[in-house]
C-alpha cells in the first residue's frame, strides 16, 4: 500500500513534541512491513537533494516549490521548499495558516503529479485542510493532542487563498477550526491511546469537539504510541554513561552516580525525572505546590523542560531555595533527556490529561519506574507490575502515590519492577499493524464498502 503522511514534525528534523517522534518511528515501521511510505514535510534547516520543482498556486500567483528528498530507513522523506515560508528554524509561530495551508496544498499537488497514493495520512490540526484538497482519495486524521486546534479569526482565512465558499466546513462560532475539519471531512480517524479516544467523547477532555467526536465515533480508533526501540536503547546509547540491559543491569548505577554528579544532586534518596513542555497539561499545577513536600520526604528530582514562563520561573525559584536537592533546566535538550532516562529511579508524569504520552515509554525502557496520573495514554501503559498510578488531579493524591512508590524503594519489589519496565514490549509492531489495518479500512468504507 502507498501512504502518504503529511506532519509538521519529524524527528530528528523538526521536533518539539512527541508528534515528532510518532511520525518517524510509525513511518519506518511501515516501511519495515513491506508497505511505500512517504512522508511530506516543510524543509526547515534539513539539506536534502532537489529532485523534482513544481509549481502551486498562491494568493493568485504561481510559487515555485522544490522538492528535496532523502530516503531514509526505506521511507522517502519529501522536504518542501519554497524558499521562504518553508525554510524556517521554528515549526510553530507567525503566518501559520497561510504556511500549513501552502504546504498541504503543494503536498498533495506532488502526490498527484507522482501518481496518487491509496492513502493521505494527515496528522493534527497543521495538516487538516483536507476537504480541498483530497477528494479522489481515502484519508485518515490522527488528532496527537486535541488541546490544540488551529483556531483563527474567519477572516485569517484569507490569507490562504481558499475560495470563501469553501469556509463552511472549517468554522466553529465564526472561527476557523482545524481540528474540526479534520474530525469531520477524513475518512476514518484515531488519536494515540484507547483511553484517550473515550475520553473526548466527553465535555470534560473533549475540548468543545466532544459532539463532532462522539458524532464519529463507530470511525474513531485509539491506537496506542510506540518508541522506537533503536533510537531509545540503554545497551547501546552512546549518550549515556555507561549501557545495561535486564542481563547486565550495572550500569545504571553508574549512569545515577554521573548524574547526580552532574546536577549537584547532594543526598542519597530516590531520584526522580520530570522532562516535558512546562504546559498546564503537564501538571505543573499539581506538581509545583507538591515540591516543598516531596523534597521533605527525601526525594531528589531533576527538571528539564521549556514552555510557560511563569512555570519557569517558579521552577527556577525553588531550585534556589532546594539546592543539592532539585535541579531544574530550561531547555530542549536531547542529549541530557537521555541521561535522565537513564540514571533516574522513577520518572513523573502527573499530566492533567495525556493522549498517549512518550516520556513514560522511554522511561520504562531504561528500567526508570513510572509514577504517572491514570489518565489517557498513562492508564494504557502503566500497570501496577511496573509503575504507580493516581486518579485525582491534587498535589495530594500525587504525593500519597510518589509515597508508595518510594516504600518499595531498593527493595525487592523495586528490582522486580525495574525490570518488569524493562521487558515490556512498547515497540512499534503491534500499533503499526493497528494502523495499517485503519488505512485498509478507510480505503473500504471510500470504496462504499
Ligand atoms: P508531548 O508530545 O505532549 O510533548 P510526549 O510525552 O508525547 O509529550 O512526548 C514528549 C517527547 O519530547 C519525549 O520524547 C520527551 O523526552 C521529549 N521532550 C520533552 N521536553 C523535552 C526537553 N525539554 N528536552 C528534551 N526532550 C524533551
Amino acid at each position: 500500500m502507498r501512504i502518504a503522511f503529511l506532519a509538521v514534525e519529524l524527528y530528528p528534523y523538526a521536533k518539539v513534541g512527541g508528534l515528532a517522534d510518532v511520525v518517524s518511528s510509525l513511518s519506518k515501521s511501515l516501511a519495515s512491513m513491506g508497505e511505500e511510505v512517504w512522508v511530506f514535510l516543510p524543509v526547515y534547516t534539513v539539506e536534502a537533494p532537489q529532485v523534482d520543482e513544481i509549481e502551486v498556486p498562491l494568493l493568485g500567483d504561481m510559487k515555485k516549490v522544490k522538492i528535496r528528498m532523502r530516503k531514509e530507513n526505506g521511507v522517502k522523506h519529501y522536504f518542501l521548499d519554497d524558499g521562504e515560508l518553508f525554510p524556517r528554524k521554528e515549526v510553530y509561530g507567525g503566518d501559520e495558516l497561510l504556511r500549513f495551508s501552502f504546504f498541504v496544498r503543494a503536498a498533495c499537488n506532488y502526490v498527484k503529479k507522482l501518481g496518487g497514493c491509496d492513502v493521505y495520512h494527515f496528522h493534527d490540526w497543521h495538516t487538516a485542510f483536507l476537504p480541498l484538497y483530497v477528494k479522489d482519495t481515502p484519508s485518515v486524521f490522527t488528532i496527537h493532542n486535541l488541546a490544540y486546534q488551529g483556531i483563527f479569526p474567519k477572516e485569517d482565512m484569507k490569507k490562504t487563498g481558499i475560495p470563501e465558499e469553501n469556509y463552511s466546513s472549517y468554522l466553529v462560532d465564526g472561527n476557523i477550526n482545524l481540528m474540526r475539519t479534520g474530525i469531520l471531512a477524513s475518512t476514518l480517524l484515531n488519536t494515540v491511546s484507547p483511553t484517550y479516544a473515550r475520553e473526548i467523547t466527553t465535555p470534560e477532555f473533549g475540548a468543545g469537539l466532544h459532539e463532532e467526536l462522539k458524532k464519529r465515533g463507530k470511525d474513531l480508533r485509539g491506537i496506542l504510541n510506540g518508541i522506537d526501540y533503536e533510537v531509545w536503547n540503554p545497551e547501546k546509547d552512546e549518550h549515556i554513561p555507561a549501557n545495561y540491559s535486564v542481563e547486565k543491569p550495572e550500569g545504571k548505577e553508574e549512569c545515577r552516580k554521573k548524574l547526580m554528579e552532574e546536577t549537584g544532586i547532594l543526598h542519597e534518596g530516590p531520584l526522580f525525572g520530570f522532562i516535558s513542555r512546562l504546559v498546564e497539561q503537564k501538571g505543573l499545577d499539581i506538581l509545583i505546590p507538591a515540591i516543598s513536600r516531596l523534597v521533605n520526604m527525601g526525594i531528589n528530582l531533576i527538571v528539564l523542560g521549556t514552555g510557560e514562563e511563569k512555570y519557569e520561573k517558579e521552577l527556577k525559584r525553588l531550585e534556589q531555595r532546594f539546592k543539592g536537592r532539585l535541579y531544574v533546566k530550561i531547555a530542549f535538550d536531547a542529549r541530557f533527556s537521555r541521561r535522565i532516562y537513564a540514571g533516574c529511579d522513577y520518572f513523573l508524569m502527573p499530566s492533567r490529561f495525556e493522549p498517549c504520552g512518550l516520556g513514560q515509554l522511554i522511561a520504562m525502557r531504561y528500567g526508570t519506574i513510572p509514577v504517572g496520573r491514570k489518565t489517557g495514554g498513562l492508564a494504557d501503559t502503566i500497570t501496577p507490575e511496573r509503575g504507580f498510578l493516581f486518579e485525582e488531579y491534587t498535589p495530594e493524591a500525587l504525593l500519597s502515590c510518589v509515597k508508595n512508590a518510594v516504600e518499595i524503594y531498593r527493595k525487592e519489589k523495586f528490582y522486580e519492577m525495574r525490570k518488569n519496565c524493562m521487558l515490556s514490549d512498547f515497540s512499534w509492531k503491534k500499533s503499526a499493524e493497528e494502523y495499517l489495518k485503519l488505512y485498509r479500512d478507510a480505503k473500504e468504507v471510500w470504496n462504499g464498502g
